[in-house]
């Protein structure tokens, strides 16, 4: 028996390269209706649509024939590019510039955890022309949107690849560059203001993602997603030829709307993915109109979570669906993290209804409910380490067995339930796992509640210019 059918599968492999399925049915030619019955099990594309979305989405026809992943991912990648030494070099430069050359153990250990995990690709590279892609839009006032894996990645923040901080929450000086980690959040965004002994007002940050969740986003080797707005996607194709020009790239482009980019080394081959999206001209408008940047905006808990508790949320990107506002109204939230958790829920496939909503209801605080892959692998094991065991294996395999929705299909077999119960597992998370069908990526959820959080200072310090932009 298969563990899938196939439209759960795409449904699978779409969402974890951030793609819509507007995107997708433009990179292969389709509409998006034709995308979303497929991922309804209505219809099946054609072969030779099979041959594009197997391009696209990164996995062989075989693996989209037989609804899995093959475990052959990236062995054969090596020694490609002659400046991945120097990148690793600058990426552990940035690590010193941000936490000291005395690094916390924790830092380093993650560090080199993922240098262990990603040495031998080419990863390294495609951090650093992300952060390329990323200055070149600042210096044009231009914002841009990184999807996919790379965005767990703690490297790849190092790097300026990513906007998500993937370690424990924790304040840092930028001065003396003193580092104090802080577990009484999950968000570091909702730690409250100090002072560094120095004097100097400490900055807060970090999520809290696994060394193991990066690693499952990661390992999936799926295309390199960014969205761009119109105006910056041929600047964006421009950047990409120009830092891959002594490598063989083949450049394809589509309704003037997206633009593909494949880069062939001798033993790897990677899609850097460019979608034009109006919304991210909307932010550079939006700055233009207020002479204001999205930078100098400071989350302040008080008023902007107030209106998010109001639902006051027109206009507000991943926030103003009946879906989303319905959610606000019961979970009412009081952190930032409960925004986050709302993100994944509102992307994931079982979790809301009938689960986290119920278990809302009977008085668990959204922050104790599963919106991600990170709460399935962090409880577990955190229950295993309460038993003595360190190894992380089992709560790998529960994370990843729940993300694509294995047990909801099949239920969960008896020794996985019995090894859950031995750990001392709670009745409701059993319950939980066993209705979800898919589960996003936690630096996707982050990456969207920033810029939500951004619009709703906009929305409440230049309501005028707002309305006006936003709620076209
Ligand atoms: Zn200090």
């Amino acid at each position: 028996m298969r563990e899938y059918n196939f439209g759960h599968f795409l449904y699978i492999l779409r969402s974890d390269a951030g793609l819509t399925q507007f995107q997708l049915g433009k990179l292969v030619g389709v509409s998006d209706k034709a995308v979303s019955k497929w991922e309804n099990g209505v219809s099946k594309p054609q072969r030779d649509i099979l041959y594009k979305l197997s391009e696209v989405l990164g996995v062989s026809i075989d693996e989209l024939l037989s609804c899995k992943y093959h475990s052959c991912e990236n062995e054969n990648v090596k020694g490609v590019f002659a400046t991945r030494k120097q990148l690793w070099s600058k990426a552990l430069d940035a690590m010193h510039n941000r936490y000291s050359e005395f690094v916390p153990i924790e830092i380093l250990n993650r560090f080199l955890s993922e240098k262990a995990d990603i040495e031998n690709t080419d990863m390294i590279v495609y951090f650093d022309f992300l952060s390329a892609l990323v200055s070149e839009a600042k210096k044009n006032g231009e914002h841009i949107r990184i999807k996919g894996g790379v965005a767990s990645s703690f490297v790849a923040y190092l790097m300026g690849a990513t906007e998500v901080n993937p370690l424990k929450p924790h304040y840092y000086c930028p001065d003396c560059k003193r580092v104090i980690f802080d577990d009484r959040v999950k968000s570091g965004w909702d730690l409250p203001s100090i002072n560094c002994s120095c004097s100097k007002t400490m900055r807060s940050d970090g999520h809290g993602i696994p060394f193991e969740v990066y690693h499952s986003d990661i390992q999936r080797n799926i295309a390199l997603a960014v969205d761009v707005s119109p105006e910056f996607l041929l600047s964006a194709k421009k950047c990409a030829e120009e830092y891959f020009k002594e490598c063989k790239i083949k450049t394809e482009e589509r309704d003037g709307h997206i633009c593909m980019i494949t880069v062939t080394t001798q033993k790897s081959e990677q899609r850097i993915l460019f979608f034009a999206d109006d919304e991210l001209a909307h932010y550079k408008l939006l700055e233009e109109r207020t002479a204001t940047s999205f930078d100098r905006v400071r989350f302040d808990t008080a008023d902007i979570l107030r209106e998010f508790q109001k639902g006051n949320t027109d206009g507000i990107t991943e926030f103003k669906s009946t879906f989303t506002k319905n959610m606000l109204e019961k979970v009412s939230p009081s952190l930032f993290n409960d925004l986050i958790q709302i993100s994944g829920l509102s992307h994931a496939v079982g979790g809301w209804r009938d689960n986290a909503e119920a278990l809302i209801q009977q008085g668990f605080s959204i922050g104790e409910t599963i919106a991600y892959r990170d709460d399935v692998f962090n409880y577990v094991r955190k229950r295993m380490i309460s038993k003595g065991f360190t190894d992380t294996g089992f709560a790998y395999k529960v994370m990843e067995d729940t993300r694509r929705g294995v047990y909801s299909k099949n239920g969960i077999p008896d020794e996985v339930e019995h090894h859950l119960r031995a750990v001392g597992t709670e009745d409701w998370f059993v319950d939980s796992v066993g209705k979800i069908g898919y589960l996003f990526q936690k630096a996707h959820g982050i990456s969207y509640v920033r810029t939500a959080v951004i619009l709703m200072w906009y929305k409440l310090h230049y309501p005028k210019e707002f309305n006006e932009i936003m709620m076209l």
